[in-house]
């Protein structure tokens, strides 16, 4: 990843060390992790060394308190590697964000320096086979018992879970409210009653594993994050957050597949010139560099505003609407250049088309952030 104009020097200087790291760490194993289906998490003491681990965390809590813009700079490197790895850190990001957002501050010391310094690590559980794009269907309960509240329930494809040491659990303590019953809970892995799958066998980042679990448990009222009810409207604070995390994922896909495409049509001859001699090519790069940009763009400007304070859940959709469009379309573009040999497994092609399609998905598909561009555009104009 080239330094981008605009950017301050301190941002870029967080960016450099992680680029270097990425580069020399992360990109010569990644497809080896994405073959055999390694976890990402071996790679949690080397970046927590880095200050990766809690980028997102004040410097009280042991954090880097770095600026949203270092953070997609960083995420974005990261991912132009390894996507897998991005993804488990953002897994853990939605975690530390929750206790960071949600939790007082006897929670917060509990957990946010040993997430910030990597020996704990996080995981957010808000989807249920039966509650996805509405976390309101959510059929997991939060049932009071005494000073304890009895989980019962089951959330699939939850990102790091079984590797996590603490889990950020979403449950009803009011079935009949709606989002509203909805409330948010921190449960330690070593809970007796919480059981965690195997890993789901999944098309892409294959090295960010995701698992099904099921609570029949007890957990103390300490543990609860926030008032009941306020579980709802803390996720999707958090969510603001981590979509961004996800288009810097997907700027570094299409970086990566961008990067892979602009030097094999300079070197690949067809016809006695290369590739990248022939019109038809050169339009299919200049449309990917376009869409790249744009997407950048949309993503620092949703930086601007989070650093400035001010809303920015429309910015937070936009750019992971657009940017997970965007490596999707760059990735395809990418291996279409590379011909029959972006079709084997020998080089990355592939693999960036496979790890671009769970962008469009999870953290709020493209249908849902859609819906949410539309309605704060109709809430500012009512008719
Ligand atoms: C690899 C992976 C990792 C994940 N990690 C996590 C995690 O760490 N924590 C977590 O809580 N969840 C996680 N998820 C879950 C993910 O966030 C959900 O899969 C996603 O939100 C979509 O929910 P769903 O799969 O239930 O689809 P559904 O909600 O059933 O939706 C199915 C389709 O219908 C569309 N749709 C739904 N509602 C509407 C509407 N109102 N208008 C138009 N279209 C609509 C959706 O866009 C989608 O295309 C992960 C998923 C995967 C695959």
């Amino acid at each position: 990843m080239k330094p981008r104009f605009g950017i301050t020097p301190d941002d870029q200087a967080v960016a450099d060390a992680i680029v270097r790291f990425s580069a020399e760490e992360l990109a010569p194993r990644a497809q080896a992790v994405d073959d055999q289906e390694i976890s990402t998490v071996r790679y949690v003491p080397l970046l927590a060394e880095l200050g990766v681990m809690g980028m997102n965390l004040p410097e009280r809590w042991g954090g880097a308190e770095i600026s949203p813009t270092a953070l997609v700079l960083s995420l974005a490197a990261i991912a132009e590697a390894c996507a897998s790895t991005s993804s488990m850190i953002g897994a853990h990001f939605l975690a530390t964000d929750s206790i960071l957002m949600g939790g007082d501050d006897d929670l917060q010391q509990r957990y946010l320096p040993q997430a910030a310094s990597g020996k704990k690590l996080g995981a957010f559980a808000l989807t249920e086979p039966r509650a996805g794009s509405n976390p309101a269907d959510m059929a997991t309960r939060a049932t009071r018992d005494g000073s304890c509240y009895h989980l019962s329930g089951t959330k699939h494809f939850i990102s790091n879970a079984g590797e996590a040491d603490f889990i950020v659990v979403f449950a009803k303590t009011d079935p009949a409210g709606g989002h509203r019953g909805i409330s948010a809970f921190v449960v330690d892995k070593e809970t007796p009653g919480l059981h965690i799958s195997a890993p789901e066998k999944l098309m892409g980042i294959r090295g960010a594993h995701a698992f099904e679990m099921s609570f029949d448990c007890r957990v103390p009222e300490s543990q609860r994050l926030g008032q009941e009810g306020t579980g709802f409207r803390t996720a999707m604070r958090i969510l603001d957050n981590s979509r961004m995390d996800v288009a810097a994922t997907c700027l570094g896909i299409g970086e990566a597949a961008l990067a892979a495409a602009v030097d094999w049509a300079q070197s690949r001859q067809v016809g006695g010139e290369p590739l990248a001699a022939k019109q038809g090519i050169q339009w299919k790069l200049a449309d990917m560099k376009m869409r790249l940009e744009a997407a950048w763009l949309l993503t620092l400007q949703a930086c601007a505003k989070r650093q400035a304070g001010v809303a920015f859940s429309a910015e937070s959709s936009m750019c992971k609407l657009y940017a997970s469009e965007m490596a999707a379309f760059v990735a395809d573009e990418a291996l279409q250049i590379f011909g029959g040999y972006g079709y084997t497994r020998s080089l990355p092609l592939e693999r960036y088309v496979r790890d671009a399609r769970i962008m469009r998905i999870y953290e709020g598909s493209s249908e849902i952030q859609r819906t949410i561009i539309a309605r704060g555009l109709l809430a500012a104009r009512p008719t």
